[in-house]
């Protein structure tokens, strides 16, 4: 990959290129190929190699909420509305004579407490959030609301929480919370595609395990594999942004340009697939620190000003190592997610965010064998949404 006259530790320039092989390392051939870097005295070889968001952080912090910590905004769509209300007339007189008469014909609505998708491990209390309900004539009729349930916390599954509630003219209303009993939960993610290999990701999940939804982290690195992103959404799992270009010396050169590369992969998939994914996560993660090479400070600001824009970001706590030196065996790939003798594998977690790169053939041949060892343990295997809990990385990059 580097020319021989490269010095690692040594003041001075050389020719940095990639070969492809099995179509690994394809990005970086294509955005490091002619590429000049300086090496300046005191920094190592890895400061140049970007595209190391495989590797671990040597000793990863990870804020990971032992129940989900997303704060538990009502859904809007139940939010009840006033269909009734007086209009302000600028009329001076304090009794105004034409009171409009509200009609009954609106059912009940609801105002779901906690998130529409909750997370129970095995053998633990499960206390529903429940409902509130609002009836355009009647008021609050929270209290007549019933609630059926077969949450069972001693045996993993998919459950149903259903509300009910009548007003007095009979009109009836329903509303669902779905509840996961787990022992683990797993959620397989993929960075950096579409590419040449997302098809067969695609097809040897809908043809053998069309109950495994995963995660794809999307980039337009390679144009002419754009619209699997319709199949990927299509099958139902989750589209998520990752960024439009993956050269970090261009997405984290400024606050600003973040967000312009952002919105650009944004509208990308809203041409696409018609959605605005409010699912995102950052090139070499929020605890990278590349980034600091290009703008001081940008993870920081970053990090919380996605939020502020209505975004939720995800890091991983375990990572298949599929970006990083050679390419490994498919059992290799298993292995480092599912054992691999460190704190930072499906074995020693209970919330599993798995970081994979369809880019990689071999990872995605370690796919079946992942979720296989899964099935056999009665683990949950999800895709990311608005109600997952939260993965996330320490920011170092200050
Ligand atoms: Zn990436």
């Amino acid at each position: 990959m580097i020319n021989n006259s490269l010095q690692k530790n040594q003041p001075g320039r050389a020719k940095l290129w990639a070969p492809r092989f099995n179509n690994l390392l394809k990005t970086i051939l294509l955005t490091c190929a002619a590429a000049t870097f300086v090496v300046l005295a005191g920094c190592s070889l890895s400061d140049y190699f970007p595209y190391a968001e495989g590797t671990p952080t040597p000793s990863p912090t990870y804020t990971e909420a032992p129940s989900p910590t997303l704060t538990s905004t009502p859904t809007p769509t139940n939010t009840p509305t006033p269909t009734n209300t007086p209009t302000p007339t600028n009329t001076p007189t304090p009794t105004p004579t034409n009171t409009p008469t509200p009609t009954p014909n609106a059912a009940p609505s609801f105002v779901l407490n906690g998130k529409s998708k909750e997370y129970v491990k095995i053998g633990k209390t499960y206390t529903d959030p429940g409902v509130s309900a609002y009836d355009d004539f009647d008021g609050d009729i929270t209290d007549k609301v019933v609630t059926e349930s077969d949450v069972d916390v001693n045996t993993v599954g998919t459950y149903e929480v259903k509300y009910t509630v009548a007003d007095k003219e009979g009109q009836e209303s329903t509303l669902t919370r779905t509840v996961y009993v787990y022992k683990k939960l797993v959620y397989l993610t993929f960075d950096d595609g579409p590419c040449v290999h997302t098809s067969k990701l695609l097809d040897l999940l809908r043809e053998n395990y069309p109950d495994v939804k995963v995660t794809f982290f999307v980039t337009a690195q390679e144009p002419e594999y754009l619209d699997l992103i319709k199949q990927e959404y299509a099958d139902g799992h989750t589209v998520a942004l990752h960024t439009y270009i993956h050269d970090y010396d261009v997405v984290y050169a400024s606050r600003e340009g973040y967000f312009e590369d952002l919105k650009k992969m944004e509208d990308t998939v809203y041409d696409l697939i018609g959605i605005r994914p409010n699912i995102i996560r950052f090139p070499g993660g929020s605890s990278n620190t590349v980034s600091k090479k290009y703008c001081t400070g940008i993870m920081s600001y970053l990090t919380k000003e996605v939020l502020n824009r209505g975004y939720i970001y995800y890091d991983w706590n375990v990572a298949a190592g599929d970006t990083t030196g050679k390419m490994q065996t498919p059992e290799k790939y298993f292995k480092s997610v599912t054992d691999n003798g460190t704190a930072y594998c499906i074995a020693k977690k209970d919330i599993s965010v798995i970081l994979q790169h369809d880019i990689n053939i071999n990872s995605i041949n370690a796919v079946p064998l992942i979720i296989e060892w899964c099935k056999e343990r009665d683990y949950t295997l999800l895709p990311l949404d608005e109600t997952s809990p939260i993965i996330r990385h320490s920011v170092v990059n200050n």
